[in-house]
């Protein structure tokens, strides 16, 4: 199986609409503070907040500008989740004209 590792281009934190669910909001009291609360009839068990895309910003609003996510020890289970070389990240960065990221 081939491998990958995230080179932090950043592509997938400012390409997606990204949803994340209330259980995030519990563990990161920032998710609340600075994203979306959606309607009530958008959201459910699963997404309550938008990250992205998000007024005034041009990606989530907690990538920093060296690409670093903010709250990284308490974020999100789809952050946590999303795998480095899936077609989502290799899309995402083909979408902001970064090179296909290798397998080591
Ligand atoms: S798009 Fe892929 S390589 Fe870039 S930060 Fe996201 S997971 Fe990492
Ligand atoms: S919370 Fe962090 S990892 Fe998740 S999309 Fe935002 S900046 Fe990226």
């Amino acid at each position: 199986m081939e491998r990958y590792e995230c080179d932090e281009c950043g592509a997938c934190c400012k390409t997606w609409r990204i949803l994340v669910a209330e259980e995030d909001a519990a563990r990161e009291p920032r998710i609340r503070a600075e994203s979306k609360k959606l309607p009530e009839n958008q959201s459910d068990v699963l997404w309550s907040f938008q990250l992205f895309p998000l007024p005034f910003h041009e990606s989530c609003c907690f990538l920093k500008g060296d690409n670093r996510c903010d709250i990284y020890e308490t974020r999100p289970r789809v952050c946590r989740e999303f795998a480095a070389g899936s077609e989502r990240c290799q899309e995402a960065r083909r979408l902001g004209g970064l090179p296909v990221l290798l397998s080591r």
